[in-house]
């Protein structure tokens, strides 16, 4: 493991970073494919290329569109360094192999389906059936020991979030439930239920957060698509020494 071979990855992941930007915003209005170039939300003129550089553009224009100075979302500088970051730690786990893979195809998935959550509310269907056909494929060749535990996490997660929907009456939504079952044939039943378990935690954790920051009630509706992604995350790099050390309190 190289200082450069970092550094690459870091880079790679501010310019795929800045595509899942693209990817979470555009996919949900379907203009993914429509649209060539990247523009101003506001005055909707297309960026020079100097502008589309990942996190420095964000830096050198202090937040601003160059044009007609509208603030731009600190949301897309974060993602960019989210991915970035992602990357490297991915690498430092797990090096080259079907788990780099794995994690490259869960931080694709979580990095756009984030990004719309926060600025839509809603977890497009098409980015979650696309990712759902490679995460299947990906089974098929690396399956899950024993095999049956992807279909066992997923019905598991399918009615336990579900009934959560009946009972809650609109704290979560059906694009969870999908997102949900998806990670649950993912990881399998053990794994979902700790992903399940840590979005709930940072859920509440943020919630509380967020309610002394902005003053507001409990009603203020949080997104609760980041809470599903980042828990999926930990348990795709931590899952396995924390079931461990949880088991190791009782056994
Ligand atoms: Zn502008």
């Amino acid at each position: 493991m190289t200082v450069s071979m970092l550094l690459i990855l870091f880079l790679y992941g501010l310019i795929f970073g800045s595509f899942f930007n693209v990817v979470g915003l555009r996919v949900p209005n379907k203009t993914l494919f429509k649209q060539k170039r990247s523009y101003c939300d506001t005055c909707e003129r297309t960026l020079t290329w100097s502008e589309l550089i990942p996190v420095w553009s964000f830096i050198a224009q202090k937040g601003k569109c160059k044009e007609c100075k509208s603030k731009i979302s600190l949301l897309y500088p974060t993602m960019e360094l989210a991915t970035g970051f992602l990357f490297v730690f991915t690498y430092y786990i797990t090096g080259f192999n079907a788990d780099f893979i794995f994690a490259l195809l869960l931080i694709a998935m979580i990095i756009p389906v984030t990004v719309s959550d926060i600025v839509y509310r809603r977890i497009p269907n098409r980015l979650l059936l696309f990712f759902s056909l490679l995460f299947v494929n990906y089974r098929l060749f690396y399956p899950l020991d024993p095999i049956w535990d992807s279909f066992i996490g997923a019905g598991f997660a399918l009615v336990l979030v579900f009934l959560i929907i009946l009972i809650s009456k609109g704290g979560m939504g059906m694009g969870d439930l999908k997102y949900y079952t998806l990670f649950g044939f993912i990881f399998g039943l053990s794994h979902f239920l700790l992903l399940f378990f840590l979005s709930t935690l940072y859920g509440a954790i943020f919630g509380l957060i967020f309610a002394k920051i902005k003053k507001l009630g409990r009603k203020a509706k949080i997104p609760f698509g980041p809470f599903i992604g980042l828990s999926a995350l930990t348990v795709f790099y931590f899952g396995d020494a924390l079931i461990q050390w949880y088991l190791n309190l009782f056994l």
